[in-house]
Order: structure tokens, then sequence, then C-alpha cells
């Protein structure tokens, strides 16, 4: 069934082994069309946190659907849109009012950033045009989200030339970094929009981790600087961290917040920029070039919005961050194990995440195979391997995914030391 009318995600086509055929989702697993099922380890690149197909959210799109998938959002409002606007404010930190409707997280990331520069355009501020981000970092694919992920791992080398050159820095985990993090921003402020950060885990740059102090430290001195804190929470929203924004448990307050991955609990693509009173502010004029400059087709669709209010319902009405924090827990214990495996230098969690990780990148292909011959779906990526299941994962299943990472990593060391002795 292999298609070769499709391109793929980041494959080299012509040595990729073929895509596995998936027929069909239900809770915690994949159908694939030879029959067998798939123990989903990583929900669907972190996005189905309630597992596929909950009742509930299918239910609130069929009626969406019925009555209108979709409307063009120029000239237009419509309720799923409005009431989700309003429950995402909410939920975010006083202040985070003004909801911009996307469709992926790399525009998200966009838009956060054209909102970024423009806003210091419109107060006269000109040549703020750049960006501090943070080595491990990762924000999406576009050319400006590009810009400002790891300039090592992300992409620049492929694009040299054409990307837009951003400041990078350390995360301020210890004094000299703090110190060194100060001194640029205060060296660089005049040509600074923003700073971007992933709050408490970098996710797609290694699932690294930092305290809640580092995050209010970055937040303190972009402040003492005078530049905006772009909060990419795309992975770290609704619930992954073990609170529904990452940015809680530093008690920081972004200026503008991205949003996507499990906004609508996996089910349609949609993303969302929040900015705050004060940035919305400097786009409030009689000026209309002072308007903010984005507006894609399918803003705000109508199905999307719908089952974005579906998932937040879960989360009201079912014990999702308390799943959450169990899942932490679970997850330390589970994978406890691996850390005494030859090339394994840590394993840590923090909310629903797990990972282990290696001295150096690991051979993804054949673990992915042999984490599917156990019916586990688990991608190991650069030099680990992880979990970041459905919140509600019940503790029989993730066993079985904390169990066959122990089983399929120990075979694999135990083959990896027999290959140097050879
Ligand atoms: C996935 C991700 C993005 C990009 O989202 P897409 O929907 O893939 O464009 C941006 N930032 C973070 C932190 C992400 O995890």
């Amino acid at each position: 069934m292999a298609n070769s009318y499709l391109w793929r995600p980041y494959t080299q086509m012509k040595t990729a082994a073929p895509p596995l055929e998936a027929v069909a989702t239900e809770g915690v697993r994949i159908h694939l069309a030879d029959g067998r099922a798939l123990l989903d380890g990583v929900s669907s690149w972190w996005t189905a946190c309630h597992g596929y197909n909950h009742p509930h959210i299918r239910a609130a799109v069929e009626r969406q659907l019925a009555q209108m998938p979709h409307v063009m959002f120029g000239g237009f409002t419509h309720a799923p849109a409005e009431r989700l606007a309003a429950r995402l404010c909410a939920l975010l930190p006083q202040g985070l009012s003004h909801v911009f409707f996307t469709d992926s997280g790399s525009v998200a990331v966009e838009v956060a950033m054209k909102m970024a520069v423009q806003s210091w355009i419109n107060v006269g501020e000109r040549g703020r045009t750049r960006f501090l981000a943070f080595r491990e970092g990762y924000h999406g694919d576009t050319l400006g989200a590009m810009s400002v992920c790891d300039p090592d791992e992300g992409m620049h080398a492929h694009f040299d030339g054409w990307l837009p050159r951003q400041v990078f820095a350390e995360l301020p985990r210890n004094a000299a970094a703090e110190a060194d993090l100060d001194r640029l921003m205060s060296d660089r402020r005049a040509e600074l929009a923003a700073v971007i950060i992933e709050p408490l885990i970098q996710g797609a740059g290694g699932m690294r981790l930092h305290d809640p102090g580092v995050l209010a430290t970055v937040a303190r001195l972009a402040r003492r600087h005078g530049l905006l804190l772009i909060a990419d929470e795309i992975f770290t929203g609704f619930g992954r961290t073990g609170t529904f924004f990452a940015c809680e448990q530093a008690e920081v307050v972004p200026d503008i917040v991205c949003l996507s991955k499990a906004l609508t609990g996996g089910v349609t693509p949609l993303a969302a920029t929040i900015a705050s009173e004060e940035v919305f502010a400097r786009f409030w004029s009689d000026d209309p070039a002072k308007a903010l400059m984005h507006g894609p087709t399918f803003m705000a669709n109508a199905l999307a919005c719908a089952a974005a209010n579906a998932s937040l319902d879960l989360f009201e009405t079912e014990p999702r961050l308390a799943q959450a924090r169990a899942l932490e827990r679970a997850l330390r214990a589970g994978l406890e194990p691996c850390r005494d495996l030859p090339g394994v230098v840590d394993v840590r969690a923090k909310g629903a995440v797990g990972v282990v990780q290696f001295a150096a990148p690991v051979d993804r292909e054949t673990l992915k195979r042999a984490f599917v011959d156990r019916g586990v779906w688990v991608r190991p990526f650069g030099d680990i391997v992880y979990l970041a299941p459905a919140l509600n994962i019940c503790m029989e299943d993730l066993a079985v995914l904390t169990d066959a990472v122990c089983s399929v990593l120990e075979a694999h060391a135990a083959r990896t030391l027999a290959d140097t002795r050879a």
C-alpha cells in the first residue's frame, strides 16, 4: 500500500522503511491494516491527550459538522470560536485576553513573532526585529519558527543564508549562565523584540527539563530589559507537565502564549496565539496600518473549535491533571530500571513525559522496529527514548509501555555490547 504519490515528513524517500498503514484508532490503540494493534506511547505527536475517538469530542464534532463545519473568519464570527477564546483566556493567567486562531503550531509561533515585531513598530521603536531563543529549543518548521530552533539541531545548516539570524543563549540553570543571559539581553535589547521559550520542557529538542526557577529567571530578566516574553506552550499546554499550563508552576505571566498540539484533543488541527492586554493595546488605533497583518484562510475553523471546546469539557469533568501527576510517578518508577543499562546517562519524568537518555544518538530504526514487534508505538529520536502517552491511559497499559521500553533497551544494550566486543 506504500503510495509513491506521497512525500513523507523528515524522510529520505529513497532509503526509508515504508510506513505502517493505520485504519482505525480507539482509546490508546492504533489499529493496522494487517490486523495488528499498537499501544500508542506518544499520543500521535502529543496531541491525543484523552486517547483516540473520545465519544464526547466525537459527538460535538458531529453536531458541528451537520450545522456548519466552516465559515470564513473575515467578516464573520461564530459561537464555537467566541466560546473557546473566552475559555482559553479564563484558563490562562490574568491579562492574557486576546486570542488569534490559526491552524498549526508553527503558524502560531510565526504569528507570535509577527505580533512581537509589529508591536514595537507600532509604538515607534524600529529595529527590534530579532528574537532571543534558547539552545535545544524547538518552535516549528516554518521560516520564522525554524530560525528560533536550536541552531545546531534545528535545520539551520540546511537553510543557511535564508533564515533570519537570531540570538541564542543557554538556559540560566546556574548563576554564571544567568549573568551571561543578563549581559546578552542588556547588550542586544535595542535589536530584540522578544524572548521565546518552551516552559519547563524543551520537547522536540530532546525532552530536556528545567526547573520552574529557571523559567522565572528568564521571565524576570526579560522584564528587567523591557523584552516581550513568548511562552511556546504548544507541547507543554493542556496538562502535559502536570498543571494546565507549564507557566503556572513558575507563576510566570508571559506577554504572548502559543498553543496547539493537544488543543483539540488530537482530533483536528487548530492553534492559538494569545496576547496580553498590553501587547493588544499597541495595535488598538485609528490607523489601519497598525492592524495585525495576518489572516489564515481556515482561521478559527468551526469544527476544530467545537473539538477544542469538547476537549476542555473533559478537563472539567474528568481528573486529567491528577492523572498527569500520577503518570509522572508511574513513568519515573517504570523507567528507572533503564538507568543501569550501559550507555544510559539519565532517566527522568515530568508530568506525562518519561525519558531515557543515552550518551550518544540511538539507532532509531532498529529500536522502532523492536517496539512495533512488541505491539507498542514508541519513536526514539536523537539520544532519547521517551513516552508521552494519553493523559488518561490506564496504569495497566502504561506498565505495558514502560516494560516494553525497559526490555527493548535491555536487549539493545546487550547487542551493542556484543557488537563492540566482536
Ligand atoms: C510541535 C511544536 C511546534 C510546531 O507545531 P506544528 O503544529 O508541528 O507546526 C512548535 N512548538 C513546539 C514547542 C512544538 O512542540
